[in-house]
């Protein structure tokens, strides 16, 4: 094995990453290496390389969240996975598995976790380190492309429409049909959810359509949206997942809500929004956020892929094109995900 590879690496908050050669880590006891073959691209890598969050990541660092590879050696304690097994990497890296939280199945509220890609580098390179307790292990048989975007953007859009309390039948609205949003989608069909999707942008609709949506609005070109979609579902929608980066979203879902509906935030623009507390109060609504997702969510949400339910969208492109990958989901020109191949 080479004693160095070729990883993405953020010098500078903000600068642009620079693709070079870093050295080798090796296992500790519970750590497997592993050689990535595909990673997923997700908004939250950006926000990484930006520092955009009040929690900021120190360079030099890796990011990458959705990774995908072959296990290539492992440390003395590991008992979950062998060499030759397939694993991803997740944003819920590790976890100290002792807290009130890991004790309660609230592991990704543990305020001793690491972070996949942000504490810990991650898969934006040939070889990452997983902690084998957490990371996922991927079937057998699974395109290792498409299902990179279920690592991140599958388990929380899975999780976060849990957490709705939406029921078959019911409507769910999807605001933002990014990488995490087309996926939502598809989910929220899987699950027996009506899905009322919203974006700004037609491609990102049709998207949307495509995966299921039964009702679609472009917040861009219609003056009441919440209006629109209270419209379309006889009286608004009893969950609300908002993946969207930007802050006007918010309230427009929450406005789009029927009385006693959850909205769950999921999206990260880092701003804030007013809540009208007579409407809320008036209206019985909830409003929650939702992190990625624990290990039980992640076999669950990997178990509706391997069934055929869920098939990403999603364009494959190579690791030198990272800050032209970044520059196109800035500008909204990504459609569904990008999925890095190492090889490429
Ligand atoms: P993305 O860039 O692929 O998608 C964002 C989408 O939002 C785009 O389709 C864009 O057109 C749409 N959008 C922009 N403005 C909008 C508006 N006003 N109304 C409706 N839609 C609008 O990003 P992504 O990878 O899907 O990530 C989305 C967000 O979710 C990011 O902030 C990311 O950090 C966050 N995230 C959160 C978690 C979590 O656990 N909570 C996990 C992963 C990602
Ligand atoms: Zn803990
Ligand atoms: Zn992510």
């Amino acid at each position: 094995m080479a004693e160095t590879f070729r990883a993405a690496v953020v010098h500078e908050l903000g600068g642009p990453l620079v693709v070079e050669e870093v050295d080798l880590p090796v296992p500790g006891p519970n750590e497997a290496l592993v050689k990535v073959t595909h990673t997923g691209v997700c908004h939250t890598d950006l926000h990484a390389a930006h520092g955009d969050w009040p929690v900021q990541p120190s360079p030099p660092f890796v990011p990458g969240h959705e990774g995908v590879g072959e296990v290539v050696a492992v440390g003395g304690a590991v008992t979950r996975v062998k060499v030759g097994d397939i694993v991803g990497n997740a944003w819920l890296w590790t976890a100290c598995g002792e807290c009130e939280f890991c004790e309660s199945g609230w592991e990704t509220l543990c305020h001793s976790q690491k972070n996949g890609g942000y504490a810990v580098n991650g898969s934006f390179g040939e070889y990452m380190l997983v902690d084998t307790r957490y990371c996922p292990v991927i079937p057998d048989g699974v395109d290792r492309a498409a299902i990179a975007p279920i690592l991140c953007a599958g388990v929380t859009v899975y999780k976060g429409l849990k957490r709705t309390e939406a029921r078959p039948g019911q409507w769910v609205l999807v605001s933002g049909i990014g990488g995490l949003g087309h996926i939502a989608v598809q989910y929220a069909v899987a699950m027996g959810l009506r899905v009322v999707a919203i974006d700004v942008d037609d491609a990102k609709l049709a998207l949307a359509t495509k995966h299921g949506a039964e009702v679609v609005v472009n917040a861009a070109g219609t003056e009441d949206a919440a209006a629109a979609v209270i419209e379309a579902t006889g009286g608004g929608v009893h969950g609300a997942l908002v993946t969207a980066v930007n802050a006007h979203a918010f309230p427009q879902a929450l406005g789009a809500l029927r009385r006693g509906g959850t909205m769950v935030l999921v999206g990260l623009p880092p701003e804030s929004f007013p809540l009208d507390i007579f409407w809320v109060v008036l209206n019985g609504w909830t409003v929650r956020g939702s992190i990625v997702g624990t290990r039980r969510d992640m076999e669950e949400a990997i178990d509706f892929f391997a069934r055929g339910a869920i098939s990403p969208t999603y364009t494959v492109r190579s690791l030198e094109e990272i800050n032209d990958i970044f520059d196109s989901m800035l500008a909204g020109g990504i459609d569904g995900r990008v999925v890095v191949d190492m090889s490429a």
